[in-house]
C-alpha cells in the first residue's frame, strides 16, 4: 500500500521545520476515555481547536513502506493545550505504518477498521466533532481537561494506543498542528486523502477499466500505483 506515500513525504517535509515538541509513546500515559462522545456545554469549554471559523484540516495515510513511519511518536507544531487561551486553527494528521497487508480487497478493509479509530476514541474533556465531507475536525477542550493537566502528549498516546489494538499497525505518528498558516494546504491534502480512498472503493466495485472515459483520471494520472490496482484487480478477474 504505497498509494499515499506521495502525501505522506510532502506532509513530512512541509512540517519538519515547524515541530516544537516530540514525544515518544508511552501507553502508561493517556488520557482517560468515555465509551461515548461526551458533551461540553459552551459555558464549561476553554477554547475550541479549529471553532470560531478557523481552519481545520484532518486525515489518516496508511503505508506498507517502513522507513516513512519510524516510531510510534507524537509530534506537535504549534502551542500545546495549556499554553492556548482561545480558538486557534487546528490539524490532525495520522501517518499508519502497516504490514504488508495483501490483496487490495484485504487492504482496503484494513484502511476501513483503521478509519474506525477515528471516531471511536473519545477522551474526557476533549469533544471532537468530525465532518468526513469536508475532512475537518473540531475539538471543544473542556476547562476541567485544562485544570487537571491534560496535553496533546496524552491525546496523541490515547489515539496511538488504539491504532495499535489493530495487529496490521506497527508503527504510529500522529501530528497535531494548532494556529499554523499551512493548516489551509493540509486540507487540500486532506481532500486528496479522500479521493484516493474513494478512487479505490470504486476500483474494488469493480468499475470497468476504461481510462479515457473515466471520472477517476484526475486522480490515477496523480497517484502512482492507482492505475496498476485496476489493472491488477482486472487481472484477476
Ligand atoms: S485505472 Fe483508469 S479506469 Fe481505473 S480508476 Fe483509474 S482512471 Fe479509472
Amino acid at each position: 500500500m504505497e498509494l499515499f506515500d506521495g502525501i505522506i513525504r510532502e506532509t513530512t517535509e512541509n512540517t519538519a521545520a515547524l515541530i516544537s515538541k516530540t514525544w515518544d509513546f508511552d501507553a502508561a500515559d493517556t488520557w482517560e476515555c468515555s465509551e461515548r462522545s461526551e458533551l461540553i456545554m459552551q459555558r464549561d469549554q476553554a477554547f475550541e481547536l479549529g471553532g470560531s471559523g478557523t481552519s481545520s484540516a484532518n486525515f489518516t495515510c496508511v503505508t506498507t513502506t517502513q522507513d516513512l513511519v519510524l516510531k510510534d511518536e507524537v509530534v506537535l507544531c504549534g502551542r500545546d493545550l495549556p499554553e492556548l487561551s482561545g480558538d486557534v486553527s487546528f490539524a490532525r494528521i495520522v501517518f499508519l505504518g502497516v504490514k504488508d497487508i495483501g490483496d487490495e480487497d484485504a487492504a482496503h478493509a484494513a484502511i476501513q477498521q483503521m478509519e474506525f479509530v477515528r471516531y471511536h476514541v473519545h477522551p474526557k474533556g476533549y469533544m471532537v466533532r468530525v465532518s468526513a465531507e469536508s475532512n475537518q475536525e473540531r475539538v471543544r477542550v473542556s476547562k476541567d481537561a485544562l485544570s487537571r493537566g491534560l496535553s496533546f502528549r496524552q491525546i496523541g498516546n490515547t489515539y496511538i494506543k488504539a491504532y495499535k489494538e489493530n495487529e496490521n499497525v506497527l508503527a504510529v505518528r500522529i501530528i497535531f498542528l494548532t494556529d499554523q498558516d499551512i493548516i489551509k494546504e493540509l486540507n487540500s491534502k486532506a481532500n486528496s486523502v479522500f479521493d484516493i480512498t474513494n478512487a479505490l472503493s470504486h476500483i474494488l466495485d469493480g468499475i470497468d477499466l476504461d481510462c479515457e472515459h473515466c471520472d477517476l483520471k484526475a486522480v490515477c494520472d496523480e497517484v502512482e500505483g492507482m492505475r496498476e490496482m485496476h489493472l491488477g484487480k482486472k487481472g484477476k478477474k
